[in-house]
């Protein structure tokens, strides 16, 4: 054990960082492999590649708080990972609600904001109007092609731009995330919608959010993860969309429901907030 610990310790320092990555690319490879052929079945269904499984594989954070105030969407949960393809849950939910709730359609100029690798091939491939994919840091996000840089705070898109705004887990990392939700509703046309999906908490009085909590540790044990600046309450979160001038249409598990089948998480609800006209 000490050996294979020393090895790996020797290996993360002496290895460049993208042979790490090759590496950990055919491990995560290999046990998805192995996953694939434990699990078949056909009560799951990848939206993304079509594939069926008993199953998909477990994945998420293990923090105590994260239990504790019932943080929905972040830790540990059964059917999260296609074997196959490698989408999110998050993602399958997504790519179902924008095409089956929100009206997305082929023309539609669309801004794909922190863009799931998954979601953002199916977008490259259906939409024919203008497809944007931006990040804080692009370089974290080595599979989307063509990314550019930009500041949620402030966009550098001109007022009405885009038919829909794909905006997910981001929120949570935003110091000041109304000026973030006022920028998104400024690149937005009048009745264009985003969609805009944050962990959140239904069992906490309301939002824990402190500015001056900032070491990693400190984050986790507050909120759940180590570079979130902010704990939702569901319905303070749905009160802020509103402060930022959108109209806010939740879709509730209820109307998700039939969803489970493509192995999205049955606890997570969904935030979509349309500019009005
Ligand atoms: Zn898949």
């Amino acid at each position: 054990m000490i050996l294979v610990q020393g090895l790996k310790a020797f290996l993360a320092a002496e290895l460049p960082q993208r042979t790490q990555e090759v590496i950990e690319e055919r491990r995560r490879k290999l046990r998805a492999r192995r996953f694939s052929s434990q699990n078949e079945g056909d009560a799951y269904r990848c939206i993304f590649c079509d594939h069926s499984y008993a199953r998909f594989m477990k994945a998420g954070l293990d923090y105590p708080v994260i239990k504790e105030k019932k943080i929905v969407a972040g830790g540990l949960r059964d059917n999260v990972v296609c074997p196959a393809c490698g989408s999110m849950d998050r993602e399958r939910l997504a790519r179902l609600v924008l095409t089956e709730q929100m009206g997305l359609r082929p023309h539609h100029d669309t801004l794909h904001v922190a863009p799931e690798p998954m979601l953002y091939e199916y977008l490259s491939k259906t939409v024919t109007g203008r497809l944007v994919a931006c990040d804080l840091f692009p370089d974290d996000r080595p599979g989307v092609p063509n990314i550019i840089k930009q500041d949620l705070t402030k966009l550098e898109f001109d007022d009405g731009s885009f038919d829909i705004v794909i905006c997910n887990h981001v929120m949570e990392h935003i110091p000041a995330d109304v000026v973030a939700m006022t920028e998104i509703k400024r690149v937005l046309r009048p009745g264009g919608k985003a969609l805009l999906q944050v962990p959140y908490s239904e069992v906490i009085e309301t939002t824990e959010e402190d500015l001056s909590v900032i070491t990693n540790a400190e984050r986790i044990a507050r909120y759940g993860q180590s570079d979130h600046v902010r704990l939702y309450e569901k319905q303070d979160y749905v009160r802020r969309l509103k402060e930022a001038g959108f109209d806010v249409q939740m879709l509730e598990l209820d109307a998700l429901k039939t969803y489970r089948r493509y192995a999205v998480n049955p606890e997570e609800c969904a935030f979509v907030a349309r500019k009005p006209e």
